[in-house]
């Protein structure tokens, strides 16, 4: 079947959303649009020529890569032929307005893509029209795990009595765990309860551009009176890119007193604990652990359920409960990855036209997991299953059938075929010559408790995946 170009496009896209933060994102490549794809050229529209310097640098090894796995071989693109299109710049800026207009209307419900903050370079970036807070993050879509239980209760507390109690706080943790999520729904819940008040929202990289910027076009009063005059919460995201600059730190720790004399408060994110961020001034990382110091875990299976279930919901994704847990269990480490990995099965099944279920997952996972761990054997599955049920190993290669010995054979064939791939024929031969026909009815009959969501199976696999280093 041949897959319409568009639908690359989009697909390719898809998968670039779950590895980029959805500012990036959301400022340089949801704008384009895709013109085609011939001579291995991809022609790209875009708003204005600095997209063209930006992706180049930034994005084209990303886009290149994620579309050459959508495609056949030798078709992918090799170089990309830009259009400057200034109706896009419109866009790009009625959808700013549309976006403001929404929250003025406090109408949070609106679920807007985020938007491009940086249209023009030629303006001044200090020019901002609003917050620059993004619609999709609020409380009301976080879910709260044990993993960021802390980090979520210190948000709440500062975005319903903000300057009082945790100021500053610092929240950290690893990528695509929420902390930008969490710092844009204390902005929300600020300016519900005071529409009038002035959040600034912005990446510490933006700082520092924008500090460089006003030194070198002699405006750093202006600078430095919207950062300390006017500001009721300055949400700081991503700290960690001060590390080394000098200036930059100099500059925020004035901000920073500024602000805090005057009772305003102040959110702090990092990817490491204060103390661990190399290069930063003593008397900043001092200021950081004056207040609430909160982590972020990456999330237990169940949180991590709950966020698929979240997203699928909200973005009306119709995903059955065994494919919520099947997608949780191979992704694990950060929930930016697990929506991304959602995002891309549901317009797999548009593409293709099918429902989301196990079978569709687990294909559409195949392509990206790491080739099974060659040195992981039908033999090390087999123990471990044996150990969990307190079984020998010969007991399962036996040919007994009571249902002591034979659940447990139905879970390590069950494991070892998802997870290696091993042929029905030769995993029938590794539990004492069993015929084909046995090990695909017991790899069926696992599923469908799976399917029912049985609640013992689904520990003891989780147990022995975990046990195995596979979960
Ligand atoms: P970070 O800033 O820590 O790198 P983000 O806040 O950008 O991570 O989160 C990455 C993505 O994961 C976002 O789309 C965010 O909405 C989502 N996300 C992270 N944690 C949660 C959660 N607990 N509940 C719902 N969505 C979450
Ligand atoms: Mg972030």
């Amino acid at each position: 079947m041949e897959i319409p170009m568009d639908t690359v496009w989009k697909t390719a896209l898809t998968s670039l959303r779950g590895k980029l933060s959805s500012e990036n994102f959301g400022t340089w490549l949801a704008p384009i649009v895709f013109d085609g794809l011939s001579d291995r050229t991809l022609s790209l529209r875009i708003p204005n020529r600095f997209y063209q310097d930006w992706i180049t640098n930034h994005y084209q090894d990303l886009l290149f890569e994620s579309l050459k796995a959508e495609l056949p071989e030798g078709e992918a693109p090799t170089k990309i032929a830009w259009t400057v299109d200034e109706a896009l710049q419109e866009k790009v800026k009625d959808r700013a307005a549309d976006l403001k207009r929404s929250e003025q209307r406090n109408d949070v419900q609106v679920a807007a893509a985020p938007v491009a903050a940086v249209a023009s370079r030629k303006e001044s970036p200090l020019t901002r029209p609003f917050a620059d807070l993004n619609p999709k993050y609020r409380f009301d879509n976080f879910v709260v795990g044990p993993s960021n239980q802390l980090a979520h209760a210190a948000s709440k507390a500062v975005g319903s009595a903000p300057g009082r109690r945790y100021n500053p706080l610092f929240i950290y943790g690893g990528v695509g765990l929420g902390k930008t999520h969490l710092m844009n729904a204390m902005g929300h819940e600020m300016l519900r309860s005071n529409p009038d008040a002035c959040i600034l929202y912005l990446s510490a990289e933006r700082f520092t551009n924008e500090f460089i910027w006003s030194l070198q076009n002699h405006c750093i009063d202006e600078f430095r009176k919207q950062y300390r005059e006017n500001c009721d919460l300055l949400l700081m995201d991503d700290i960690q890119f001060l590390a080394g600059r000098d200036q930059t730190q100099e500059e925020f720790f004035h901000t920073f007193n500024a602000l805090y004399h005057q009772d305003r408060q102040i959110v702090v994110t990092s990817d490491v604990y204060p103390h661990e961020i190399s290069k930063m001034e003593e008397r900043l990382i001092s200021r950081f652990q004056s207040g609430m110091v909160a982590d972020i875990q990456p999330p237990e299976l169940d949180t991590r359920v709950a966020i698929l279930q979240k997203k699928a919901e909200v973005e009306d994704i119709n995903l059955p409960g065994d494919v919520a847990h099947y997608l949780a269990q191979v992704v694990k480490s950060n929930v930016r990855e697990l929506e991304g990995t959602l995002l891309r099965l549901a317009v797999k099944a548009d593409l293709l036209a099918r429902p989301i279920d196990l079978n569709l997952a687990r294909e559409s996972m195949r392509a990206v997991l790491p080739p099974p761990d060659q040195a992981m054997s039908v033999e090390d599955i087999q123990r471990a299953v044996c150990h969990y049920f307190n079984l020998k190993l010969s007991d399962i290669k036996s040919k007994r059938r009571h249902r002591n010995i034979s659940y447990p054979r139905q879970v390590a064939m069950y494991i070892a075929r998802e997870r290696l791939g091993t042929s029905y024929p030769e995993l029938g031969e590794r539990f004492g010559g069993k015929d084909h026909t046995t090990v695909i009815s017991a790899v069926r009959k696992i599923s469908g408790l799976l399917e029912h969501e049985d609640e013992s199976t689904g520990t003891a696999i989780e147990a022995i995946e975990r046990k195995l280093g596979l979960a």
